[in-house]
């Protein structure tokens, strides 16, 4: 089963009105020149650009989404967005446990699967996003902190519909820092087979696994055409028109 190719962008704290208005209109001017195409948009703007952002991407099919939410759907929680409240200003993502989510915030894999089953129930899809340090890797335990992740992080009632997992190595975001084609081709692999375990082979062979950290247009090509790559989850390069756009023509998907 083919899987169709997500090509997303966390703009994490970045963008001001203007700047945030400027670069969605950017964006959906290209996207609409491109025409018919074989992969999916996604752009995840800080929450205060999220209404701006809707009225920029109209007439578009350029998917929107949180870059996190409160597992509750409303109350006294002071500073925290809900999944309702993403859902009601007219996102159909959010991302959940970021590496910087999870560091700074001290998200652990249980919150973050509380938080997507939040997401589910107000018809949110969650990126869920998993990835090891640098200490892991050199450690050897890549493989086994991301299975960990997964197999915590992910909701029983995950589906290939509702969520979709970005597999970000740590050290790898925002540093220039890539790793190998082969470490992310096994590691994608090692998550697919997790999942298949956990969800069941058909959830597993349909459900998008992307790659993130430190993707260009001058990587996106040999990154994005390996087997179990579904797409990117684009941080820098997804705050100028032309990278972002440039990661997807490089996809493959054209
Ligand atoms: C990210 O933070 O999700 C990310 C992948 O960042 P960058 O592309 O800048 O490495």
């Amino acid at each position: 089963m083919a899987r169709k190719l997500l090509i997303a962008g966390n703009w994490k704290m970045n963008g001001l009105m203007a700047d945030g208005v400027a670069l969605a209109k950017g964006i959906a001017e290209e996207v609409k020149k491109l025409g018919k195409v074989q992969c999916e948009f996604l752009v995840c703007p800080p929450f205060t650009l999220l209404s701006s952002v809707k009225k920029a991407l109209r007439g578009t099919k350029i998917a929107m989404g949180g870059q996190n939410c409160h597992f509750a759907d409303k109350g006294a929680h002071t500073g925290d967005i809900s999944p309702a409240m993403l859902k009601d200003i007219g996102c159909q993502y959010v991302i959940l446990g970021h590496s910087e989510r999870r560091t700074n915030h001290f998200e652990t894999n249980e919150i973050v699967n509380v938080k997507a089953q939040a997401a589910y129930s107000n018809d949110l899809k969650a990126v869920i996003c998993v990835g090891e340090t640098l200490m892991e890797r050199e450690a050897g335990q890549a493989l086994d902190v991301c299975k960990k992740q997964v197999l915590d992080s992910v909701p029983e009632s995950a589906t290939w519909q509702n969520t979709v997992i970005a597999y970000e190595p740590v050290w790898a975001i925002g540093t220039g820092k890539v790793p190998t084609t082969a470490d992310v081709a096994e590691m994608h692999a090692a998550i697919r087979k997790t999942l298949a375990k956990k969800l069941g082979k058909s959830n597993a062979n349909r459900m998008r696994i992307l790659y993130g950290g430190s993707v260009k247009p001058s990587n996106a090509k040999e990154l994005l055409s390996l087997n179990d790559v579904d797409g990117a989850l684009i941080g820098g390069a997804s705050l100028k028109v032309e990278d972002f756009l440039g990661i997807a023509k490089n996809s493959g998907a054209f």
